[in-house]
């Protein structure tokens, strides 16, 4: 067979051969130990949580060695492709603080290994194709679909390997004339990969995260153009990445599968492979069994539930480098107040059988993140937010900005803080009694307090209530209601002799804040009465009493 004559046959108008792009796109000139990374998503308008997890190894990677990180958009597939996907995801990423240093970007592309959409490097891939036509590695296909399906029914009924391989691969045989013949028919081809793998050989291949992995084989002929001339993703990835100098693969176990193919076509070209980096799925416990996060069934695999929730970025990147590195929590204890950029992140110390992502954890996480964070960073956070997500609350966090501070910074001094806040939903959730419009009673008074007796400690309260009164007065003045109403004044004494009480004096203050805030539980109520002043506290004791009908 003439390949060279075939190859001019396939692609009459590649004149490019690939020392021509080995030259446009050179070695880069970088540092020793460098690392050029790339997050490759396809626009299909879903960013998940695992793509921020493999972008934060990518993004670590390049920039703690002095690399580039770039990003790549895989957009071969016009089914999957969705409108304004690109900039979801580039807007996604850069709310969690990652940004590139390489590729697409909101106003253009950047770099000199462009262009960096897929669906714009037709030409390079025809030239590489060409290349392996040319070496006797890649020929057509015209099989049509039936005659593929019918091919896998007989090997199913055999019970032997599906695929195109092999005896099965019938037209690695064709001759040129027949070739030649049914191109003049306009019959419509795929590029087909020749494999010279054996099945029963296996090879070893060093994963990054995995170690030596021993693989058998590939002794597929896969397809490397689909009939529109388009490549697929194993095709496309393989001249992408030599192409772009990509040092470090980092990609979802998913490929692991497909990996002797990609091996198989980097060797047969001559070219050197990136360093592989296969990460784990991320997992949950579900009642108590592991399995992989669902799109159908899990919202938190989407990155939009974290934006929509309000979670902080520092919070939600903190809790991926816990997950990404089994060392970092510890790291964290002892460089309490570093940024996580000071951490070392390595390859070795990732998952390897399934990362867990817990969302509870990350709640935990979130909660000694926002510590850290000033109260009035946390307002502004949270105006931010309103205005994309509650926008119906916008104004009442710009009126009250003063107090929404105070409210929020309530009990986060001294050495054991409070940690209330996670995520703005919940911190606005937390916060709302302050509002007229969103109080709303929660809890119930104290069992042991009935209505009557409500009402009369109450209306006590109100009577003796000084706005000026510091905390201590404040207390003592409440020990003296409950004392005189046959509350122990102290919760210890009520503990000695409970005969002796109808309860004590932490019931009446719970019937307070209850009646101040409609919550049993919250931070220091003096301080919350402080920031709501004098007309609202009265107004709300009042209303209370009267609620109470007896
Ligand atoms: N487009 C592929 C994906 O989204 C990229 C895999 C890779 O990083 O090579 O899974």
């Amino acid at each position: 067979m003439n390949y060279k004559e075939l190859a001019n046959l396939l692609f009459p108008d590649i004149d490019k051969t690939i020392s021509y792009y080995e030259e446009k796109y050179p070695k880069r000139n970088l540092k020793d130990g460098a690392k050029v990374t790339r997050i490759a998503p396809s626009p299909t308008g879903f960013v998940h949580i695992g793509n921020l997890y493999g972008a934060f190894a990518d993004e670590r990677l390049a920039r703690q060695s002095g690399g580039v990180f770039m990003l790549r958009i895989e957009d071969t597939d016009e089914k999957r492709k969705v409108e304004g996907a690109v900039k979801a995801i580039i807007d996604a990423f850069e709310f969690f603080g990652l940004t590139f240093d390489e590729g697409v970007g909101i106003d253009g592309e950047t770099g000199d290994y462009g262009p960096y959409f897929q669906s714009m490097r037709k030409d390079i891939y025809q030239c590489v194709a060409k290349y392996l036509v040319e070496q006797g590695r890649a020929y057509p296909c015209f099989c049509t679909e039936e005659e593929l399906l019918e091919l896998r029914k007989k090997q199913e009924s055999e019970k032997i390997t599906t695929g195109y391989y092999g005896k099965w691969a019938r037209e690695r045989n064709l001759t040129l004339d027949e070739i030649k013949e049914r191109l003049s028919r306009n019959e419509s081809f795929v590029l087909r990969f020749k494999s010279i793998g054996d099945e029963q050989n296996t090879f070893e291949i060093e994963d990054a995260i995995r170690g030596t992995l021993t693989l058998r084989e590939n002794y597929q002929d896969i397809v490397l153009l689909k009939s529109n001339g388009i490549p697929t993703y194993h095709f496309a990835h393989v001249v992408d990445d030599h192409f772009m100098r990509v040092t470090h693969v980092v990609r979802g176990e998913e490929w692991l599968s497909t990996l002797p193919a990609h091996v198989e076509m980097f060797r047969a070209i001559g070219w050197d492979l990136p360093v592989y980096c296969h990460t784990a799925h991320l997992m949950k416990i579900e009642n108590g069994n592991k399995r992989k996060l669902s799109k159908r069934k899990d919202p938190e695999l989407g990155l939009t539930y974290y934006m929509e929730l309000g979670y902080h970025p520092a919070a939600v990147r903190e809790y991926i480098m816990t997950i990404l590195n089994s060392n970092y929590e510890e790291w964290r204890m002892a460089n309490p107040d570093s940024s996580y950029e000071e951490f070392e992140f390595t390859l070795e110390k990732m998952s390897t059988s399934g990362a867990m992502f817990d969302l509870e954890k990350l709640n935990n996480v979130s909660k000694d993140v926002l510590l850290k964070i000033p109260a009035e960073d946390i307002y502004e956070f949270l105006l931010e937010w309103s205005g994309k997500y509650k926008t119906e609350i916008t104004g009442l966090l710009e009126k009250n900005k003063t107090s929404v501070i105070r409210l929020l910074s309530i009990g986060r001094e001294g050495n054991k803080p409070r940690k209330d806040l996670i995520y703005c939903e919940q911190i606005f959730d937390f916060i709302s009694y302050f509002f007229d419009e969103y109080f709303r009673i929660a809890d119930r008074i104290p069992e042991n307090i009935d209505e009557q007796d409500a009402k009369k400690l109450l209306g006590e309260y109100l009577k003796t209530y000084d706005p000026k009164d510091d905390q201590n007065q404040w207390f003592e003045k409440i020990r003296k209601i409950a004392e005189a109403n046959g509350y122990a004044p102290r919760p210890k004494d009520y503990k000695k002799n409970p005969d002796l009480y109808k309860g004590h004096v932490g019931d009446v203050s719970t019937t307070i804040r209850i009646a101040l805030i409609g919550r049993a539980n919250s931070p220091d109520i003096w301080e919350i009465q402080q920031i709501m002043g004098e007309d609202k506290v009265r107004a709300r004791i009042e209303n209370m009493i009267n609620r109470i009908k007896v």
